[in-house]
């Protein structure tokens, strides 16, 4: 007898939206029908466990099938199956009226609903005119039902014969979606979706390469990993287990073995499973995200978890599973939900337990990986507050020589030498080794230690840290004379009227080669006799704003401004000693005349701007011809 009904929806005809609003993720039918076939036969070995179900297990495997010639695609398991009462009730009440709500909740969000469950059977209809279930009870007292809808709210049902237990999901495949009847595209898929199911999923044969082609085997093609690392115990696994799946898991993308990885596992009071690998960053941070998988008891989901993990952790790679993360919602409400604020601060606690553990047992191999693991620590301090808390206490600062301190140790070697006449603690940096040489070694030889702070973060670092760290600043070591950064007493400055001044600044301005969108201003100072005649700084605060608009767009207005540089002339060198007498003695065109002719002051200028790196060009090449003259 055949039994004609119509499903029980409110929505007129809830097939069109199905279709409409699902458009651009059509792949995800396969997913929900092959886990559903998953989950059947999961439920089928629960109950023989428990001894609910006596009879046969069998081969559980769940077989995927194309036929191109009827346009169809099969899904069969050989799970618990459904009688016709059940499946009236699980397809024909509620998994429609689900998808119903579903559909009602997110009509004018389609980016909610793609990627993300809640769907299940009825997504069959994004790719088929026609789907069937053949159906058959673990009870077999049950007669087997065929189900068949066309995509219209009617449906009919009847009784068939079917040998084996378990459930046949046949779908006829539409015009529009004939590529799913290739057998490439359902690998892929399955190959996405199923790739760690705990269930076997079979799809053909294995090929085998013989007389110079690819034949079929007799050996059923299992597409899925059963079993996958992150499921098994940490205790039972060994280094080489984490690196091999690693590759597994990005076989084309990476050739760089990771630095280390966390294997997490909780079940109370959220379940969650994973495996997260700390991968080499090196520069550019876009390039490295979204590379961990989300998944939900195996079956992936996403390898989006923006709003799942903080950000910075999305540089990390890897996996997560976890059923309780709300996969039906949209990313803003995600943030909110209490779940998913506890498997992230959780996720975060525990990137930091390993780090701190690792810098406390094994610190020199720690120091060697800081390099790789630096720009991550930094984005994470700059981004989570939490995060700074922990990392704080591992957190390297390089010097100069290469050394590694944490903050509380570089604090306890410089508070000695370092802090000023203010009682604040100057923590000199160069950003370029080569291009800082000189002024780094007039700090050193005074006795102060210099760090090193090239990264692509490390000027936001700076800044966080003189937020966090009392009475404690950052000076780039040629944006002023050495013995003013870390001002000890006072010094006294030459007494030049105003006269001097303005003659003395005009002079020695003159003497200045043109260098576009550049400033110098020119600034006297008792250094003693033995210092450098002339010296260029930049200063920090102007600087800083320059570099740090570089990379925010908010502060473009800033990367607009000319560079402005200090000229600074020792009062105690001999010759500048000799020019302020004349500037009170002489009229300005005349000592310009004068200091002209003689070439010093040019010459001392010049390489004064070659040390910090300003004389090119034209400039530098007459320097070079001069030189070679007074030679
Ligand atoms: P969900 O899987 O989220 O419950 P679905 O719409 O995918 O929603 O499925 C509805 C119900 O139909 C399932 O909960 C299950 O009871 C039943 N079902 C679906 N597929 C199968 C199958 N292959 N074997 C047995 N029962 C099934």
């Amino acid at each position: 007898m055949v039994q004609k009904g119509q499903i029980g929806v409110t929505t007129d005809n809830i097939f069109p939206i199905i279709k409409k609003f699902l458009y651009s993720d059509h792949e995800i039918f396969l997913r929900e029908i092959v886990s559903n076939a998953v989950d059947a036969t999961q439920k089928l070995k629960t109950l023989a466990d428990v001894g609910e179900f006596k009879g046969e297990l069998g081969d559980l495997s769940v077989r995927v099938s194309v036929d191109k010639k009827k346009k169809t695609v099969t899904v069969s398991d050989r799970g618990i199956g459904m009688t016709a009462e059940e499946l009236d009730q699980y397809i024909n009440q509620i998994a429609l009226s689900s998808a119903n709500d579903f559909l009602d909740k997110y009509k004018d969000n389609s980016n909610a609903i793609i990627g993300h469950f809640g769907l299940g059977f009825y997504s069959t209809f994004m790719v088929a005119k026609k789907v069937e279930i053949v159906t058959q009870s673990h009870n077999q007292d049950a007669p087997a039902v065929k189900w068949s809808c066309d995509g219209t709210p009617e449906y009919t049902m009847e009784e068939v014969k079917k040998e084996d237990r378990g459930t046949d999901i046949i779908l006829h495949i539409d015009e529009e979606n004939k590529e799913f009847l290739e057998k490439e595209k359902i690998e892929s898929l399955l190959k996405k979706y199923c790739k760690f199911l705990p269930i076997p999923v079979v799809f053909g044969k294995k090929q085998e390469w013989k007389d110079g082609k690819n034949v079929e085997t007799e050996e059923d093609n299992v597409v899925n990993e059963v079993n996958p690392l992150w499921k098994q115990k940490p205790t039972e696994l060994k280094d080489e287990d984490y690196l091999q799946f690693y590759r597994t898991l990005y076989p084309m993308s990476f050739t760089d073995e990771p630095l280390f990885w966390i294997h997490l596992n909780v079940d109370y009071p959220f379940n969650l499973t994973g495996i997260l690998y700390f991968p080499k960053i090196k520069s550019n941070l876009d390039l490295q995200r979204n590379k961990i998988q989300l998944y939900s008891n195996q079956v992936y989901v996403t390898d989006s978890v923006e709003g799942i993990v903080p950000e910075f952790l999305t540089l990390l790679h890897g996996v997560i599973d976890s059923p309780d993360i709300p996969l039906n919602v949209s990313r803003s409400y995600l943030q909110s939900d209490q779940n998913v604020k506890k498997i992230s601060n959780h996720i975060t606690k525990k990137v930091a337990d390993k780090l701190e553990e690792l810098f406390k047992k094994e610190r020199p191999q720690f120091e060697e990986k800081w390099e790789s693991l630096k720009l991550f620590i930094e984005y994470g301090m700059l981004s989570e507050e939490k995060f700074y808390d922990r990392a704080a206490k591992f957190a390297l600062l390089k010097n100069s020589e290469q050394q590694s301190y944490t903050l509380e140790e570089y604090r306890e070697l410089t508070k000695g030498s370092q802090t000023d006449k203010n009682g604040e603690l100057i923590w000199l940096y160069a950003s370029d080794r080569q291009e800082q040489y000189a002024p780094i070694e007039a700090a050193r030889e005074k006795g102060y230690d210099v760090l090193l702070m090239d990264g692509q973060l490390d000027i936001h670092w700076m800044g966080l840290l003189e937020q966090k760290q009392e009475k404690t600043r950052f000076v780039r070591v040629d944006s002023d004379i050495i013995e003013h950064i870390i001002e000890k007493d006072e010094k006294s400055a030459p007494e030049l009227n105003d006269k001097q001044k303005e003659t003395l600044t005009e002079v020695v301005k003159s003497q200045l080669p043109v260098i576009e969108k550049t400033e110098f201003n020119v600034d006297f100072k008792a250094l003693g006799e033995s210092s450098k005649p002339v010296q260029i700084t930049q200063n920090e605060f102007s600087r800083r704003m320059k570099e740090m608009a570089a990379m925010q767009q908010q502060m473009a207005f800033y990367g607009e401004m000319p560079d402005s540089y200090q000229l600074v002339l020792n009062a105690d060198h001999p010759y500048i000693k000799e020019l302020i007498a004349q500037s009170e003695e002489k009229e300005k065109e005349e000592l310009k005349r004068t200091v002209t002719a003689d070439t010093k002051l040019k010459q001392m200028v010049d390489l004064a701007l070659l040390a910090g790196g300003l004389l090119k060009g034209e400039a530098l090449n007459s320097f070079v011809k001069r030189s070679f003259e007074m030679i």
